[in-house]
């Protein structure tokens, strides 16, 4: 029994495991989802005293257009490819979370908002610079990105406001850029 007792453990936890990803994934881009954010983000993230984090909202540039000439299929893996793009970049304890259709919310845990401002033009730098394969043949984007910062968990809606607000400001601005909003 003491076997049988390890293995079904074994198979819970595996059981347990998979259900947990399942529910925190994007299932098209393999990021986290808007449901790990809302419900999850603040204890992976953690605070201190001290602690700053900060808050970029990404959303791709005239993504619209790449769905009605090529596809919906295209378009999709355009989201793929910038996900892996966006999450290469990043550092490890960084957070990456799909949060709609064509629109992404990176954490960057422990940093000042000139850290986060600069991981945001490298990110803007490196969308603009890639070649993406698809099944239509190559294709380039741009994304516009909104800069904030949060230092304690009940800073994270008006935090994620901010950036919503210096994204729209990339947008207004002519797209492919970097907005920062200090709090
Ligand atoms: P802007 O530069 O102002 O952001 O323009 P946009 O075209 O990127 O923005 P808009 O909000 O007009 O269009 C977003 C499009 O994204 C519309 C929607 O059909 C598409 N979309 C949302 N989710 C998915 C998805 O999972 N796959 C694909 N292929 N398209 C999606
Ligand atoms: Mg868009
Ligand atoms: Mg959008």
């Amino acid at each position: 029994t003491g076997l049988i007792g390890a293995f079904l453990t074994l198979l819970m936890s595996d059981l347990i495991e998979d259900h947990y990803h399942k529910s925190v994934i994007d299932p098209l881009t393999g990021v986290y989802n808007r449901r790990f954010f809302e419900e999850k983000v603040l204890k992976v993230l953690g605070f201190t005293q001290k602690s700053q984090h900060g808050i970029i909202m990404v959303d791709i540039d005239d993504f619209k257009d790449i769905n009605d000439t090529f596809g919906h299929a295209v378009g999709d893996e355009v989201l793929v490819k910038f996900a892996k793009i966006v999450s290469k970049i990043v550092r490890d304890s960084d957070i990456v979370t799909r949060f709609g259709g064509e629109e992404f919310v990176i954490l960057q845990a422990s940093a000042s908002i000139t850290e986060t401002q600069k991981l945001a033009e490298r990110l803007c730098d490196e969308v603009s610079k890639c070649s993406i394969e698809t099944q239509a043949g190559n294709l380039t984007i741009t994304a516009s990105f909104g800069v904030s910062s949060l230092s304690a968990p009940d800073q994270l809606e008006s935090s994620l406001k901010m950036a919503d607000d210096a994204m729209y400001g990339a947008k207004e601005g002519g797209k492919n850029s970097v907005v920062v909003r200090d709090p």
